[in-house]
């Protein structure tokens, strides 16, 4: 059952599980869910007091994570414009076909260039949005991949197989289930790749602990002993 608690001017929302156990236990899941587990019998408003209490916790737990949502840029897709591409910036450049000249829609890099072949001038966003999301489905592999193999090694998670999908997320970076699978937004593909790494680690971590405790920290700390760099620039380059 979900239900919610006010605390200040915030609401807070919580999923109840009830379960056999003797303690009340709340976490804070990277999907920014409040869940908590109860001992059977636990009467609501001994719950939501509880809450009430770690509330100042459970805020900090949700803004940390937060604090790394991505925020999409407005681009309008015309000449001159600058787009990122794995951190660096180029300069869109749009080259209409000349009439009667057959010709494909393409999409290259070229110098400080994105360049951009077309017939149709509408087609442009398409035709870049199509040209990221391929980058993105090659390079995350070629960074992941290692990533993922050499933490399962070595943390003797042999039982999990590599599995990566790209998936838009407005809210997310990135998100990994308990199997394993890495999902990223192919919206990483703007940033540098040392801000991609930082989100992968970020998503192995969980594979050992959950939430975002100080064990989690520590963690990704020895992971990625600069990873507090990456995640500022990662959110202070799309903003
Ligand atoms: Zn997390």
């Amino acid at each position: 059952m979900t239900d919610f608690i006010e605390y200040g001017s915030k609401r807070i929302d919580f999923r109840l599980e009830y379960s056999d156990r003797r303690t009340l236990g709340i976490t804070v899941t990277p999907d920014l869910d409040v869940l908590v587990k109860a001992p059977v019998d636990t009467a609501i408003n001994v719950i939501k007091e509880r809450l009430r209490k770690k509330a100042p916790w459970i805020i900090r737990q949700l803004s940390f994570f937060l604090s790394f949502q991505p925020r999409l840029t407005d681009r309008k897709f015309i000449g001159g414009e600058t787009h990122l591409y794995l951190g660096k910036q180029y300069r869109l450049k749009v080259i209409s076909y000349e009439l009667g000249v057959m010709s494909g829609d393409s999409v290259k890099l070229k110098g400080q260039f994105l360049e951009v072949h077309t017939g149709k001038k509408d087609k442009v966003k398409e035709l870049v949005e199509e040209w990221y999301l391929d980058k993105a489905k090659v390079r995350f592999h070629e960074i992941a991949e290692p990533l993922f193999n050499s933490f399962t090694s070595k943390y003797n998670l042999s039982l999990i197989t590599y599995h990566l999908s790209l998936r838009q997320m407005p809210t997310r970076w990135g998100s990994c289930t308990a199997k394993g699978r890495i999902i990223l937004n192919p919206e990483l593909i703007k940033a540098p790749k040392a801000c991609i790494e930082y989100v992968i680690v970020h998503e192995l971590c969980h594979l050992i602990h959950h939430d975002h405790t100080q064990k989690f920290l520590d963690l990704q700390t020895r992971e990625m002993p600069e990873w507090e760099k990456w995640k500022n620039k990662l959110e202070r380059l799309l903003a």
